[in-house]
């Protein structure tokens, strides 16, 4: 994995959604393939031989990568979605995140007592999106859960990994200091 190569095709957007935040748009690794595939083979050389067999991606920019390895692992992929959207009976989490109050669902049935699931999102801010979706997952007993990002962000205040260490071996591809 090419670092430099990845942080100079990373967009940063000031004061998106809201002032004092520093967006960082992964949109423009999704959309550049070399950045794509690089990032899609160093998950997978993380994580191929921990026998994931589902991968939960967190919407929306968690379900680009997180599907391309489920697939690649061999491993069914499950979304982690916002209210309303998911048509069958789901289970539930809130959470508070670095700009506001959001929830998440997961549909019953979608991750069984067998599964080693990798939970996917693109970033790590407060950890608080990650803690619920590792706590829904959790609800479903399976036999093991790891936690993976794009990017982990660094900054007074941010304390996303404290949050999570407790809760699930964590790893992120690159870490950013803002
Ligand atoms: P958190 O729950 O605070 O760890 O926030 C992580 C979620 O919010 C991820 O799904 C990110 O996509 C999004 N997010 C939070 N802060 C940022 C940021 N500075 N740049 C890009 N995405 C962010």
């Amino acid at each position: 994995m090419n670092k430099s190569f990845l942080l100079e095709n990373l967009r940063n957007i000031p004061d998106f959604p809201k002032p004092g935040i520093q967006f960082k748009d992964v949109s423009t690794w999704f959309a550049e393939p070399r950045c794509l595939k690089m990032l899609a083979d160093e998950i997978i050389k993380r994580y191929e031989n921990r026998g994931i067999t589902k991968v939960v991606g967190i919407e929306s920019r968690g379900f680009v990568l997180g599907s391309i390895v489920a697939e690649r692992l061999g491993a069914g992929f499950v979304m982690c979605r916002k209210p309303g959207k998911l048509p069958g009976k789901t289970l539930k989490a809130s959470y508070a995140k670095e700009y506001g109050l959001d929830n998440i669902e997961i549909h019953f049935g979608a991750i069984k007592k067998d599964d080693t699931v990798l939970i996917h999102d693109d970033l790590l801010a407060t950890g608080g999106s990650m803690k619920a979706a590792v706590d829904l997952v959790k609800a479903f007993g399976p036999k093991k859960v790891f936690v993976n990002f794009l990017i982990e962000l660094r900054c007074e205040g941010l304390r996303g990994r404290e949050v999570l260490e407790d809760v699930a071996p964590i790893d992120a591809l690159l870490t950013i200091e803002d």
